[in-house]
């Protein structure tokens, strides 16, 4: 039986941080080995906020491919593209701005919120605003049947789901039951761990707290000793609270349960200091890190090599693609 589609797209932001590691990343490799797996690089979606300086965009592209791809990701199991080498996305996405009432945009909860909080750029532009078509597009023009979602991600699965229905309903049609695009579903996906940066917030490459995946030891080491850790523990001898410590939360991640359990408890009865954790933690992340830091080093020395990954997945997509936008172009009556 065929495989379920699924599709996920990333906008290109620049390396990976440990944040993507423990979270979409590993949802990513083990859904690859159960789907169809569709992964796109977002770079329109990228452009929908860095308009006004879209110099970086290429790069932070082949960054990403060479993370996914060093991490297990792998090109011949899953279908790895650039949303921008797809311009039938585009089309798409036009078609969808007919059939679409401009409040439902302006009802979608992560406009108003990025909004409001993205105050260094300008975010008053029609693209900005209609991104939600563009994801509609985006999960549409490969007829995915799964959307691998967080909860928190569900409204815009419903919208898609909303945008298509609404198409289906004014331009569908045929006995045959061809006459239709396909309404995706939501895949509530496992949400990975938060992953606290050296500051205590959230690992966020604009926070500049993060610890990125393809970091080498020295840059780990600097990271890692510069981390917070329980803000009430001023000298070695008070005893110590590893639940609110950030940097045990990320050894939590990768120690074993010894390991772990011999720390939370000799800080807890104040037996070790935190630079003792600090040093252990850095050197157990570089070690971690290593074989996928080799990994890495080996694809980056292969020249363009990102880019033929990229250029043969748009071409794997092309037979659904053009399948999709042919029916869509024959249901609106723009092509017999
Ligand atoms: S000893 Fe370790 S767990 Fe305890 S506060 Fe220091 S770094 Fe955190």
């Amino acid at each position: 039986m065929a495989r379920k589609r699924i599709l996920t797209g990333y906008r290109p932001t620049g390396k990976l941080h440990l944040g993507h590691w423990f979270g979409n990343l590993q949802n990513m490799l083990a859904l690859q080995e159960e789907y169809d797996a569709f992964y796109f690089v977002a770079d329109w979606h990228a452009m929908t906020t860095m308009w006004a300086d879209t110099h970086e965009i290429r790069r932070y592209t082949e960054e990403q491919v060479l993370d996914w791809i060093a991490a297990g990701l792998d090109p011949e199991k899953c279908t790895i593209y650039r949303q921008s080498d797809v311009p039938e996305v585009s089309e798409l996405a036009l078609y969808f701005t007919m059939v679409t009432p401009m409040s439902w945009l302006e009802r979608v909860p992560s406009y108003k919120e990025q909004r409001d909080q993205i105050t260094d750029k300008d975010l008053g532009n029609v693209g900005f605003f209609e991104y939600p078509l563009l994801q509609a597009a985006d999960i549409t023009i490969v007829n995915a049947d799964l959307v691998p979602v967080g909860e928190d991600q569900l409204p815009h699965v419903e919208l898609t789901r909303e945008i298509v229905r609404r198409f289906n309903n004014v331009y569908g049609g045929g006995a045959d039951g061809t006459g239709y695009i396909r309404e995706p579903q939501a895949l509530i996906a496992k949400t990975g761990a938060r992953v606290p940066g050296t500051d205590g917030r959230k690992m966020s490459k604009s926070y500049g707290n993060a610890i990125f995946i393809s970091d080498e030891p020295d840059e780990i080491r600097v990271k890692v000793m510069s981390m917070i850790t329980d803000p009430a523990r001023k000298l070695k001898t008070d005893p110590g609270d590893p639940d609110i410590c950030p940097l045990h939360q990320i050894h939590k991640l990768i120690g074993s349960p010894e390991a772990i359990a011999e720390w939370d408890g000799c800080c807890r009865s104040a037996e070790c200091g935190c630079v003792a954790h600090k040093k252990a933690l850095a050197q157990e992340l570089a070690d971690y890190l290593g074989p996928f830091r080799e990994r890495r080093k080996e694809l980056a020395a292969r020249p363009g090599y990102a880019w033929e990954v990229l250029k043969a997945g748009a071409e794997r997509a092309r037979p659904v693609t053009n399948e999709v936008i042919t029916t869509v172009r024959r249901l609106t009556h723009i092509e017999p």
